[in-house]
Protein backbone atom coordinates (compact mmCIF):
# COMPACT_ATOMS: atom_id res chain seq x y z
CA UNK A 1 0.00 0.00 0.00
CA UNK A 2 0.98 3.19 -0.80
CA UNK A 3 0.27 6.61 1.59
CA UNK A 4 0.47 9.94 0.19
CA UNK A 5 -0.33 13.52 1.89
CA UNK A 6 -1.85 16.56 0.90
CA UNK A 7 -2.22 19.84 2.01
CA UNK A 8 -5.26 21.35 1.18
CA UNK A 9 -5.98 24.95 1.10
CA UNK A 10 -9.55 26.09 1.79
CA UNK A 11 -12.76 24.50 3.35
CA UNK A 12 -13.74 22.80 0.06
CA UNK A 13 -11.60 21.71 -2.89
CA UNK A 14 -10.90 19.17 -5.06
CA UNK A 15 -7.71 18.27 -5.62
CA UNK A 16 -6.95 15.98 -8.69
CA UNK A 17 -4.57 13.09 -7.98
CA UNK A 18 -4.68 11.52 -10.91
CA UNK A 19 -1.00 11.74 -11.58
CA UNK A 20 0.29 10.35 -8.11
CA UNK A 21 -2.38 7.37 -8.45
CA UNK A 22 -1.06 6.89 -12.42
CA UNK A 23 2.70 6.80 -10.81
CA UNK A 24 1.86 4.07 -8.26
CA UNK A 25 0.10 1.73 -11.09
CA UNK A 26 3.27 1.94 -12.96
CA UNK A 27 5.88 1.38 -9.86
CA UNK A 28 3.86 -1.54 -8.95
CA UNK A 29 4.30 -3.13 -11.94
CA UNK A 30 0.55 -4.71 -11.81
CA UNK A 31 -0.30 -5.61 -15.10
CA UNK A 32 -3.92 -6.73 -15.06
CA UNK A 33 -5.96 -5.61 -11.55
CA UNK A 34 -7.75 -3.21 -9.84
CA UNK A 35 -6.39 -0.11 -7.79
CA UNK A 36 -8.35 1.14 -4.79
CA UNK A 37 -8.10 4.71 -3.97
CA UNK A 38 -9.08 5.60 -0.08
CA UNK A 39 -9.54 8.09 1.77
CA UNK A 40 -9.03 7.61 5.55
CA UNK A 41 -10.89 11.16 7.02
CA UNK A 42 -15.09 11.76 7.88
CA UNK A 43 -14.93 14.82 5.92
CA UNK A 44 -13.41 14.41 2.62
CA UNK A 45 -14.03 12.12 -0.24
CA UNK A 46 -12.86 10.34 -3.64
CA UNK A 47 -14.37 10.93 -6.74
CA UNK A 48 -14.02 10.54 -10.44
CA UNK A 49 -14.83 12.90 -12.86
CA UNK A 50 -14.18 15.30 -15.35
CA UNK A 51 -10.80 16.71 -14.92
CA UNK A 52 -10.37 18.75 -18.03
CA UNK A 53 -12.23 21.62 -17.50
CA UNK A 54 -11.87 22.89 -13.25
CA UNK A 55 -15.10 24.31 -14.00
CA UNK A 56 -16.76 20.72 -13.33
CA UNK A 57 -15.60 20.22 -10.08
CA UNK A 58 -16.80 23.55 -8.68
CA UNK A 59 -20.08 22.98 -10.64
CA UNK A 60 -20.31 20.11 -8.11
CA UNK A 61 -18.76 21.99 -5.27
CA UNK A 62 -21.51 24.48 -5.47
CA UNK A 63 -24.33 22.15 -5.91
CA UNK A 64 -23.44 20.15 -3.32
CA UNK A 65 -22.83 23.04 -0.94
CA UNK A 66 -26.77 23.81 -2.18
CA UNK A 67 -27.55 20.20 -1.81
CA UNK A 68 -26.28 20.28 2.12
CA UNK A 69 -26.53 23.93 3.13
CA UNK A 70 -23.67 24.67 5.79
CA UNK A 71 -25.69 26.02 8.70
CA UNK A 72 -29.02 24.37 9.42
CA UNK A 73 -30.83 22.26 12.63
CA UNK A 74 -27.66 19.88 12.93
CA UNK A 75 -27.13 18.82 16.36
CA UNK A 76 -23.05 17.59 16.03
CA UNK A 77 -21.64 20.69 17.86
CA UNK A 78 -18.51 20.56 15.91
CA UNK A 79 -20.24 22.57 13.24
CA UNK A 80 -19.17 20.63 10.39
CA UNK A 81 -22.07 18.28 9.62
CA UNK A 82 -22.82 19.59 6.26
CA UNK A 83 -18.78 18.49 5.21
CA UNK A 84 -19.76 15.28 7.05
CA UNK A 85 -22.70 14.83 5.29
CA UNK A 86 -20.85 15.96 1.32
CA UNK A 87 -18.32 13.29 2.09
CA UNK A 88 -20.84 10.32 3.12
CA UNK A 89 -22.75 11.33 -0.21
CA UNK A 90 -19.54 11.02 -2.14
CA UNK A 91 -17.85 8.72 -0.76
CA UNK A 92 -14.51 7.61 0.53
CA UNK A 93 -12.92 5.00 -2.28
CA UNK A 94 -12.89 4.56 -5.82
CA UNK A 95 -12.13 1.44 -7.46
CA UNK A 96 -10.83 1.54 -10.91
CA UNK A 97 -9.45 -1.37 -13.21
CA UNK A 98 -6.44 -1.74 -14.36
CA UNK A 99 -5.36 -3.09 -18.12
CA UNK A 100 -2.06 -3.58 -19.95
CA UNK A 101 -0.39 -2.48 -16.93
CA UNK A 102 -2.13 1.12 -16.99
CA UNK A 103 -5.15 2.85 -15.21
CA UNK A 104 -8.61 2.74 -17.41
CA UNK A 105 -9.77 6.08 -17.25
CA UNK A 106 -11.77 8.17 -20.35
CA UNK A 107 -10.86 10.56 -21.71
CA UNK A 108 -11.91 13.15 -19.40
CA UNK A 109 -11.52 11.36 -16.51
CA UNK A 110 -9.54 12.31 -13.52
CA UNK A 111 -9.31 10.88 -9.88
CA UNK A 112 -10.43 14.31 -7.22
CA UNK A 113 -9.63 14.12 -3.69
CA UNK A 114 -12.27 16.52 -2.35
CA UNK A 115 -11.82 18.07 0.73
CA UNK A 116 -15.28 19.49 2.11
CA UNK A 117 -13.39 20.83 5.83
CA UNK A 118 -10.50 22.34 4.67
CA UNK A 119 -7.64 23.61 5.24
CA UNK A 120 -5.88 20.35 6.35
CA UNK A 121 -3.48 18.33 6.14
CA UNK A 122 -5.02 14.82 4.44
CA UNK A 123 -4.05 11.68 3.26
CA UNK A 124 -5.18 9.12 0.88
CA UNK A 125 -3.95 5.78 0.63
CA UNK A 126 -3.68 3.27 -2.99
CA UNK A 127 -3.61 -0.18 -2.80
CA UNK A 128 -2.90 -2.36 -5.92
CA UNK A 129 -3.66 -5.96 -6.50
CA UNK A 130 -3.48 -8.01 -9.74
CA UNK A 131 -0.72 -9.92 -11.39
CA UNK A 132 2.40 -8.30 -12.80
CA UNK A 133 1.92 -10.42 -16.05
CA UNK A 134 -0.81 -10.03 -18.86
ZN1 LIG B 1 -17.42 16.92 12.87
Amino acid sequence: MKEFSIRTTTRRQFLDITPQVREAVLTSGVKEGICVVYCPHTTAAITINEHADPDVVRDLGMALGKLVPEHANYAHSEGNSDSHIQCSLLGPSQTLIIHKGRLVLGTWQGIFFCEFDGPRQRSFYVQIIGDKEA
